[in-house]
């Protein structure tokens, strides 16, 4: 519990922002299959609201999308150009890529837009050590 804040672990561990312990989703882990989306409604250690206000998830797609402009970018240069593969090969390539991409996508778009908005509290971070 020592460990100093970092705003990037905290991001990337999918923890919550202000006090950077109590976990943004319900089950943890990036690549979450099954309820990847559940998330408490509160954080379980700082009662933080996740879902500051209605409708607040809608932007997290402004973060979700680049992380998969990112991943899939390559094999569509690589469909695009490449002469010894023909299309097909990086089109499903593509696809297999989305999967294991598509909960980093929407957990890790998620973790860095409400990271965005929400700032750490060390104050409050100091207070739940003791
Ligand atoms: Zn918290």
């Amino acid at each position: 519990m020592a460990k100093k804040y970092n705003r990037y672990r905290s991001i990337l561990t999918l923890k919550c922002p202000r006090c950077g312990h109590g976990d943004l989703f319900t089950k943890k882990g990036i690549f979450v299959y099954k309820n990847m989306m559940d998330m408490p409604t509160l954080c379980p250690v700082c009662d933080q609201k996740y879902e500051i206000e209605p409708g607040f998830w809608i932007g997290a797609l402004w973060t979700s999308y680049p992380i998969v402009i990112l991943i899939e970018f390559p094999f569509l240069m690589m469909a695009l150009f490449s002469e010894t593969l023909g299309p097909w090969i990086p089109l499903s390539l593509m696809f297999v890529a989305f999967y294991f991409a598509y909960p980093v996508m929407l957990r890790l778009g998620r973790s860095i837009w409400i990271h965005n908005w929400i700032r750490y509290d060390a104050e409050l971070a100091e207070k739940l050590k003791e």
